[in-house]
């Protein structure tokens, strides 16, 4: 047993620092910005770089009242919100690890799914980079856990499953989606790989019920997945952990 509540405020820490960038990815790359240049974070609307105080995780958000503080525009719920996730989500990957390397893999695990998750909702793609943080994760998780091989071959199934549909689907499914759902199956086992497609899906139709309902709706309408993927293999994965599978 490793003592857990030393990493707490490691957790909270690092996690809200890690929220932090994962919003400055979330605004870049699919804007193709470099993340060097320029250096310090800006106000997307009046261009006016931030100071330290106004890039404080969270607080800076309440101290501002949700306002730039050189334009006064209203920043987006987003940026608190994907702080407060990572920091929540980092505290929760302590308890469900058995050791500090596990508990890494999840901390990769949750930051590739925050990022894709984010980036998909709006731009409806999956950058490569949060499907590489995913995989790294993944295979962390399988050396640690000892079961390389079935990891590697849950996730090569996940991915041919997935490639079939993307290319039965003509456009539908994203290729993202093939490869961060690949990804995500080093996580998983065969069994609970079908209960995370069945979770996401189920979930992603409720989602999409009212643009479906509603006029607006067409054939190009269409669902970002990602998201729900990752949920549903937050879903199997805690299953995973309340059974035998893991345990062996
Ligand atoms: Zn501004």
């Amino acid at each position: 047993m490793w003592d857990k509540i030393i990493y707490l405020p490691v957790a909270i820490a690092v996690g809200l620092a890690m929220g932090s960038f994962y919003n400055v990815l979330i605004y870049r790359l699919p804007r193709k910005i470099s993340l060097i240049n320029p250096a310090r974070s800006f106000c997307p609307v009046c261009h006016h770089q931030l100071a330290w105080k106004d890039n404080i995780p969270i607080l800076s958000y309440i101290i501002l009242r949700g306002k730039c503080r050189y334009c006064g525009t209203h920043i987006s719920l987003r940026y608190p919100i994907v702080e407060g996730i990572t920091a929540s989500a980092f505290v929760t990957a302590i308890y469900l690890s058995q050791d500090p390397l596990q508990m890494i893999s999840l901390w990769l695990l949750y930051s590739g799914a925050i990022v894709a998750s984010a980036i998909d909702f709006e731009y409806m793609l999956i950058p490569d980079s949060a499907v590489v943080i995913t995989a790294i994760g993944g295979v962390i998780w399988a050396v640690q856990s000892s079961h390389l091989l079935l990891s590697i071959e849950t996730a090569a199934g996940a991915f041919a499953l997935f490639l079939l549909i993307y290319l039965l689907s003509r456009g539908g499914m994203g290729f993202g989606d093939v490869e961060f759902f690949g990804a995500l199956a080093l996580f998983l086992t065969p069994f609970s790989a079908v209960f995370a497609i069945l979770i996401a899906s189920v979930v992603a139709l409720i989602w999409a019920i009212p643009q479906l309902l509603s006029h607006k709706a067409n054939k190009k309408t269409k669902v970002p997945f990602g998201p729900f993927l990752a949920i549903g293999t937050a879903v199997a994965m805690f299953l995973n952990f309340n059974t035998f599978m893991f345990k062996g």
